[in-house]
């Protein structure tokens, strides 16, 4: 019997990847990174896989080399290299590498020698997130350098890309000016010679809106898990969210009117009423600033959350329905049941879906549907 769990339907992210594979032929890198955004990094990355991804994305050496380590052999390319890492592990183990600056590229250089090995290298443009990338007055050395490594063996320069700053609201200016940002940096890099085999920018709402942006391959995450991140379209995209998050009641009891219900009292009974208490607080990810407002289902309807968000628990008033000890409060899910979606939850805490997937707890276990012994 369980408590508390994250169902995570793992057809949902391979129907997901097929529907986001561009129709270009363009190929799909599913972004798996923040453990496949809190639903479990390598069954997510398996089921995607299985859904036509051909490259998986993360940020960090550990995330690359725990799909390794799992015995997964596509390409997969990590972004986020702070410098002084061991950097041969990577490159020993076939990860590919970003780098966005000339001392970064001499390390991977280093550590190519060091593994005995060519080092598989993408180099990143700053087309106008002013973010990670080389800024456009730093491109022309970074290109420069990275074709002498690569002349020498050191490297292969496999992908250039960028990433874009506000491609959830199609039509913004800036999208056009990255798109022509990211051809002029294409153009200053085949002046140097370099003229890799995936060029790539587009994330989850350029997958989804700009067929202009997907040259090579596609880099989506959250449509993966089934949202959009464009506001109000997740179900316009035909998209499925893949993560239930949901708990059994541990206690109901009737509690007298005017009760004041968890700490600090800011929620009173109005009359006689049963008050479910439900195992999940903000160590589980449910956000404090969700007191007296998260959504949740249970016994068939939509209700919020009673009083304060506790550490590993909340109540809800369920007025005299009859709710009992061990009932399902569903907190967020695809929305088939009434259930409330993580857009919903994201509306209401002034964020995005993003945030209230990856921010589910360690201690709630995620449950791989169909179970990851196919
Ligand atoms: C996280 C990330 C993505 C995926 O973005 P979504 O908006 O979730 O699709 C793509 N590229 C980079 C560089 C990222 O960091």
């Amino acid at each position: 019997m369980w408590q508390a769990e994250a169902r995570v339907d793992l057809a949902a992210i391979s129907d997901n990847v097929t529907r986001l594979k561009p129709a270009s032929g363009a190929e799909l890198m599913a972004v798996v990174k923040a453990d496949g955004y809190g639903h479990g990094m390598v069954p997510a990355a398996r089921a995607a896989l299985a859904g036509g991804a051909t490259w998986l994305g993360v940020c960090t050496i550990e995330e690359a080399l725990g799909l390794r380590a799992a015995g997964i052999t596509v390409p997969v390319l990590a972004w986020l290299l702070a410098p002084g890492l061991e950097l041969h592990r990577p490159v020993a183990a076939d990860v590919d590498l970003s780098a966005a600056s000339v001392p970064l590229l001499d390390e991977i250089t280093a550590a190519a020698r060091q593994a005995g090995k060519t080092a598989r290298v993408h180099l990143k443009a700053d087309t106008g997130l002013t973010r990670g990338g080389a800024a456009v007055a730093d491109w022309p050395a970074l290109v420069e350098a990275a074709a002498k490594a690569q002349a020498d063996g050191a490297i292969e320069v496999i992908g250039i890309w960028s990433h874009f700053a506000y491609a959830d609201a199609p039509g913004h200016p800036t999208i056009a000016r990255q798109i022509s940002g990211f051809g002029e940096a294409l153009d200053v890099a085949a002046g140097f010679g370099v003229r890799p085999p995936y060029r790539h920018l587009a994330n989850s709402a350029a997958t989804l809106t700009l067929p202009q942006a997907h040259f090579d391959l596609v880099r989506p995450g959250i449509s993966v898990y089934g949202y959009s991140p464009i506001p109000g379209t997740t179900a316009e995209y035909g998209l499925r969210p893949a993560m239930t998050l949901r708990a059994r009641v541990m206690l109901a009891k009737r509690a007298p009117a005017g009760a004041g219900v968890s700490y600090g009292h800011t929620y009173h009974t109005e009359r006689e009423t049963t008050v479910a208490v439900v195992p999940l607080g903000y160590a589980d990810g449910i956000s404090r600033a969700a007191s007296n407002a998260g959504p949740v289902q249970l016994g068939g309807k939509r209700r919020r959350i009673a009083g304060r968000v506790c550490m590993d628990q909340f109540a809800v008033d369920v007025g005299d329905d009859p709710v009992r000890a061990g009932d399902v409060a569903t907190v967020f899910g695809p929305g088939d049941d009434g259930e409330p979606t993580a857009d919903d939850w994201a509306d209401l805490l002034d964020t995005i879906s993003y945030e209230i997937v990856t921010r589910v707890g360690q201690r709630v276990p995620r449950v791989h549907e169909p179970s990851e012994e196919r």
